[in-house]
């Protein structure tokens, strides 16, 4: 069986005190509490990862980052590297965001070169991917996922140290989710093409997250499909309430 992953992106919001407090709400939680298949991660912004990776270091919280350069060191003003984030015990770190290919400029390929990045220094890559409403509405979201998968993959070794988000970019931030069923459709689709591109365990092994408007009013019946392995959650995971409840709700 795979382990459940709640993994809240918390994008560009809030300030360092907005950050510390929610952490230590989460952890005052999860203090004494067995989780016992499931594993949470906060991706905050840059600044904030070295206050909490070492609050986390006294929890069963993961801290990822939501971004890193492609490349290894030297003169690329403003990135930050695989080096840097190991350095500061982050463990995940999100890779290909839509928000990151619309707005920078991020393509598969360097995509790619990220993940590899990661892996080197043993941070777990959480790849994001997803088709658009204009692409699914015209039928080619299987197409637009496989193209995706290839490229972003390229030469990519899997043995526990990936993550798979799909995304669909008409989902995210709008409040309008992927019915379960469109999203298990997806989910098995992408298990299918590992499961042929790799092997049969890899594919059994490898965490499919969901993201799109994933709250607590509708995460039980998403976690419920058999290929749904968790959510990155932006909107509801910045009240930690919510957050709570949805690690409650994979609990279960
Ligand atoms: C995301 O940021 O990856 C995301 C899915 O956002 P939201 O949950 O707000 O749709």
């Amino acid at each position: 069986m795979r382990d459940i992953i709640i993994a809240g992106n918390w994008k560009m919001n809030k300030t360092f005190q907005e950050a510390e407090d929610f952490l230590v709400d989460i952890f005052e939680y999860l203090h004494n509490k067995e989780l016992e298949k499931t594993t949470s991660i906060i991706c905050p912004p840059f600044p904030y990862l070295e206050m909490a990776t070492d609050l986390a270091a006294e929890s069963n919280l993961s801290i990822g980052a939501q971004n890193v350069s492609e490349h290894e060191s030297g003169a690329y003003t403003g990135e930050i590297s695989a080096a840097m984030l190991h350095s500061m015990d982050v463990d995940h770190c999100i890779v290909g965001h839509s928000e990151r290919r619309k707005y920078f400029g991020e393509t598969d390929e360097t995509i790619n070169k990220k993940i590899k990045m990661l892996q080197n220094y043993r941070i777990i890559p959480i790849v994001c991917i997803g088709e658009s409403l204009q692409q699914r509405e015209a039928g080619e979201a299987e197409e637009v996922i496989e193209t995706q998968l290839l490229a972003t993959l390229q030469d990519v070794q899997i043995s526990n140290n990936l993550a798979i988000a799909y995304e669909p970019i008409w989902a995210i931030g709008t409040g309008e989710t992927a019915t379960p069923q469109q999203a298990q459709k997806i989910h098995s689709f992408i298990r299918k093409w590992i499961q042929e591109n790799y092997n049969k365990e890899i594919a059994n092994s490898v965490p499919i997250l969901y993201g799109g408007s994933v709250k607590p009013e509708n995460i039980s019946d998403l976690l419920a499909e058999e290929d749904i392995d968790g959510g990155l959650i932006g909107g509801a995971s910045l009240d930690s309430n919510k957050f709570k409840k949805m690690i409650d709700i994979a609990e279960k």
